[in-house]
């Protein structure tokens, strides 16, 4: 008897410690599964958000385009693709000239008078003012050029008597000198010294202020000024950016080319250059 008592108390010895192998070799694996989930979360902490904002950003993308809507992103890739690049035979076409940018010292491109009065323009775009001048004559407007191309000594006499006028004024000549900058181009940062610019008048109404836009040459010329590679160089809307006033008078030649994409993407030189850099940086 006491045998098989030693015995069942063995048995259930043996149970309990069976048992409790168990025991120990869940909690094991429970750890074990349980650290291993917390490593993997600690090397993928943003796993689950990511996927999450991704299914948010497929939604997004499926709703703008169901909507018939582009992307951002795609026009302007667009737009960037198709800015025209001129060859380096071409580049004076769209030189920058502004307060930033100024011509080289002594800058004179080679001239040609481009109507019977013997105003004169870069010889390599006169054609194109010419035939322009000639088109809107045939439509029966009288266009007529009042400036155009200014020599150095001209930009220089143009500014230093503003110079003196402002000190008329009672300004100091420091004063007088920032003042005159406001009014007329310091030398070196006018278009007019490029030879590629021209301010365009109607005969029948030859004030220069914002009424010139109203006239019919104006009209005209505005519209089909890109046809012949010109470009209202300071429209109105983009003053911040060209830092000019409104000149509904003043005409830029920058080439066809260069004034179709202008003209269709309503930008201004200046923003052609900024859109140029930042593709080439890309
Ligand atoms: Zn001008």
């Amino acid at each position: 008897m006491q045998d098989t008592r030693r015995m069942r108390i063995r048995q259930v010895q043996h149970r309990k410690r069976q048992q409790a192998k168990l025991v120990v070799g869940l909690v094991l694996a429970a750890v074990v599964i349980g650290c291993v989930l917390l490593m993997w979360s600690v090397l993928h902490p943003n796993a689950p958000q990511d996927a999450q904002a991704q299914g948010m950003q497929n939604s997004e993308t499926q709703n703008v385009e169901s909507q018939g809507i582009e992307t951002q992103n795609e026009p302007v890739a667009n737009n960037e693709a198709q800015i025209p690049i001129l060859p380096e035979e071409e580049s004076w076409k769209t030189i920058l000239v502004n307060n930033d940018h100024l011509l080289a010292d002594g800058y004179v491109p080679e001239l040609e008078s481009v109507d019977d009065r013997g105003f004169l323009f870069d010889a390599r775009a006169a054609a194109d003012m010419r035939a322009m001048l000639q088109d809107a004559r045939t439509e029966g407007l009288s266009p007529m050029i009042c400036s155009s191309y200014r020599s150095w000594e001209r930009q220089t006499a143009l500014f230093e008597k503003q110079v003196e006028k402002q000190q008329a004024t009672g300004l100091t000549y420091e004063e007088a000198y920032q003042k005159a900058q406001t009014v007329v181009a310091y030398p070196g940062t006018s278009e007019h010294q490029s030879g590629l610019a021209a301010d365009i008048v109607a005969t029948s109404h030859q004030l220069l202020d914002d009424s010139q836009a109203e006239t019919a040459e104006q009209q005209w010329l505005m519209a089909n000024c890109w046809k012949y590679g010109f470009v209202l160089r300071y429209p109105q809307g983009k003053e911040d950016v060209t830092k000019i006033i409104y000149e509904p008078w003043h005409y830029r030649y920058v080439g066809k080319e260069v004034a179709q994409y202008l003209t269709e993407h309503s930008l201004c030189l200046e923003e052609y250059w900024m859109q140029l850099e930042a593709q080439q940086q890309s």
